[in-house]
């Protein structure tokens, strides 16, 4: 077989795999390799090992290599592994981890995406508009307006970080003692 044929065999081939592993045949295959975790895992640390899934950037050969996608952070991965970085992300296709998942929905049940919050020398790093509404707690009110913000904080799911800070009285060292927020 010449070189030429020899890579027309492995493109035929990869379009074929692609289409396999999306019968009910193929991902039951699949199953059993994502299971050994032959796919790698998350390196994310709060995504706590979970195994990837092989995903296609793009349907068509040649475009890019594959890449893979976590069921955890729902992200996805240029492969750490040197010899996936010479498949072909068609070879997989853009539809298999989402079909697999769909497949079997207890696999991506137990991996839930848990953000991370970024915090600087223990303080969460506040957004803007919570930032704005602190300093001018602080500057017309004092102390009791900053705990009367901080109560209402509690209920903003995004602020949710500040109860604990609350508890250890880190938010007054925070807003009343620093001139400025520390943070941006
Ligand atoms: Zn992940």
């Amino acid at each position: 077989m010449s070189s030429r044929e020899a890579e027309h065999a492995k493109l035929l081939y990869g379009l074929i795999h692609a289409r396999y592993i999306i019968t009910v045949h193929g991902l039951g295959r699949m199953r059993e390799k994502y299971l050994k975790a032959s796919f790698g895992k998350c390196l994310r640390s709060s995504c706590a090992r979970t195994g990837l899934l092989p995903v296609g950037a793009d349907d068509t050969p040649g475009v890019t290599s594959v890449k893979f996608f976590c069921p955890a952070c729902h992200d996805v991965y240029h492969p750490t592994a040197k010899a996936h970085t010479s498949i072909d992300g068609a070879f997989f296709g853009t539809t298999f981890p989402h079909l697999f998942l769909f497949q079997h929905p207890t696999l991506e049940a137990v991996a839930t995406p848990i953000p991370y919050i970024p915090t600087m020398f223990g303080f969460r790093m506040y957004s803007q508009q919570s930032r704005h509404r602190a300093q001018a707690a602080r500057r017309v009110l004092g102390g009791e307006a900053i705990a009367a913000v901080a109560a209402e904080m509690e209920f903003d799911s995004k602020e949710a970080a500040l109860v604990p800070t609350l508890s250890k009285g880190r938010f007054e060292l925070f807003t009343v003692e620093d001139p400025e927020p520390a943070v941006e």
